[in-house]
């Protein structure tokens, strides 16, 4: 593209475009530069307007996952769109493509998986998970519980509901949020949750029972379902403590609380295995998965229920008449023509094998690598999921000053030298989620410019005597 191009596209986006998590002020003026204008992928690279190719460390935002340019995955769509473009799945009309993929996933699936529900982004899916929820009491004759406990730094979308129950405040300041009803426990983060001396076994039991403490406190007549990442994703890539989700379940089965597992991030391979709930030994009730599922060759998610809510919903036909939740777009045709397509090359080229046997090459590189400099306070992941936890001091754990905006400095550092690797909004934490088709050629070359980035940024703090 040239120049002239560039610049016109420039001028339209910065005059039309409201750009999600963009200062706009600083945007409108001009002071964040000129809108980054993406053109091409391939791989897990992708590459802009002027021709700069970047590795991408992020696979998007988590979902890039079969990696760029599979022109399998856009001939399926193109096809698609060829013989029928769209109908819709009221009133039981379907396709094959949306009977092929519903019947695939219930298979797939963790638990005891009965009926899947289609929608077009990870948002949407939470707030049908929330509905069905409160449908699944109201069938029970039980119209009280209807809480939803959701946990600190947990990422659930942005909608209405959604993004109540993320557990993050910048997600709430100014737009009137959380609505009621949502009930907020502690985050299993052991470095920074833990007390002097605990274990991660014992931490992990202290959540469990802090959170039978919480429903205790507000009557588990009131409480429906408990909704969590397997692995923290927005909230900073943080994986469970030992012993976190074999503390937790049963606190919930002892009040008769659905557990909610959103795999938005986890599905479909990022942590090693098909679902986070396989590699945690985790049974939903309710699961909700988006990115992955098309890696985001188009826009679908999925909010898969399980047989227990599923019944009493058919069971409850007979009194409330037809289900009545549905989107013009559940189950388009050209969303589940990509995720058939998507699943294909996830079972045929055993992504989650890739992501397990490649990210525990990147986990303990990482680790040797970056484990030992002294911002670094800690170095976590699953999978091909990982963070670095910026520090002022490691050994006491001193925080640096916010002002510093150290993650941020890390990942801008980063994407000058062609890595894209997110400052997470959560603290001073740069994280990467690269595609499920990294190779560990690749991770070797991720792991060396994000180490030339970190060292550049301990070099501009120690000359701000920032640290010492
Ligand atoms: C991204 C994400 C969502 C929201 O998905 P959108 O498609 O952005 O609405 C929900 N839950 C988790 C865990 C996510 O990572």
């Amino acid at each position: 593209m040239n120049k002239q191009e560039q610049d016109l596209i420039s001028a339209q986006d910065r005059n039309s475009v409201l750009h999600p998590f963009t200062n706009l002020k600083d945007f409108a003026s001009g002071k964040l530069g000129d809108p980054t204008i993406i053109e091409t992928g391939k791989g897990i690279r992708i590459t802009d307007a002027t021709g700069r190719e970047y590795i991408d460390g992020f696979a998007g935002l988590y979902c890039m996952n079969v990696g760029y340019g599979r022109t399998e995955v856009a001939d399926a769509i193109s096809r698609q769109a060829h013989k029928l473009a769209y109908y819709h799945s009221y009133a039981a009309h379907t396709t094959d493509e949306l009977a092929r993929l519903s019947d695939r996933l219930v298979r797939m699936a963790p638990g005891k998986m009965s009926k899947v529900f289609y929608g077009l982004s990870g948002s949407d899916a939470n707030e049908t998970q929330a509905k069905l929820v409160w449908y699944y009491n109201n069938l029970r004759g039980l119209p009280k519980k209807k809480k939803i406990i959701t946990r600190d730094r947990g990422y659930h979308g942005c909608s209405v509901v959604s993004g109540s129950m993320t557990g993050m405040s910048f997600y709430h300041d100014f737009m009137d949020l959380p609505v009621t009803g949502i009930l907020r426990t502690g985050v299993p983060h052991h470095y920074w949750g833990a007390e002097a001396g605990e274990t991660e076994e014992q931490f992990s039991a202290r959540r469990a029972q802090e959170l039978e403490e919480l429903i205790l406190r507000e009557d588990p007549d009131t409480i429906g379902a408990f909704i969590a990442e397997p692995v923290l994703g927005t909230g900073g890539i943080t994986p469970p403590p030992a012993g976190y989700w074999a503390a937790i379940q049963p606190v919930l089965k002892k009040y008769d609380i659905l557990l909610i597992a959103d795999e938005v991030i986890t599905g479909f391979g990022r942590t090693g295995a098909m679902f986070g709930c396989d590699k945690y030994g985790i049974e939903p009730d309710l699961i909700t998965v988006a990115k992955g599922l098309t890696s985001a060759y188009a826009p679908l998610s999925a909010a898969i229920v399980g047989e227990k809510v599923y019944k009493v919903m058919e069971e409850g036909a007979d009194r409330v008449g037809a289900f009545s939740h549905g989107y013009t777009y559940s189950g388009h045709p050209i969303g589940v023509a990509a995720a058939n397509a998507v699943l294909d090359i996830v079972e045929q080229e055993d992504i989650p094998g890739n992501a397990a046997r490649v990210g525990a090459y990147f986990q303990n590189n990482l680790k040797e690598v970056f484990g030992g400099l002294p911002i670094v306070g800690e170095v976590r992941g699953v999978g091909l999921m990982a963070a670095l936890e910026f520090v002022a001091d490691p050994t006491t754990k001193k925080r640096f000053d916010p002002a510093l905006k150290v993650g941020a400095r890390v990942s801008k550092a980063a994407r000058d030298l062609n890595l894209i690797a997110r400052a997470m909004p959560h603290g001073e934490i740069l994280g990467f989620a690269p595609p499920l088709v990294t190779t560990e050629t690749e991770v070797d070359q991720i792991i060396d410019l994000a180490h030339q980035a970190v060292q550049k940024v301990i070099k501009e703090l120690t000359a701000e005597g920032a640290i010492r």
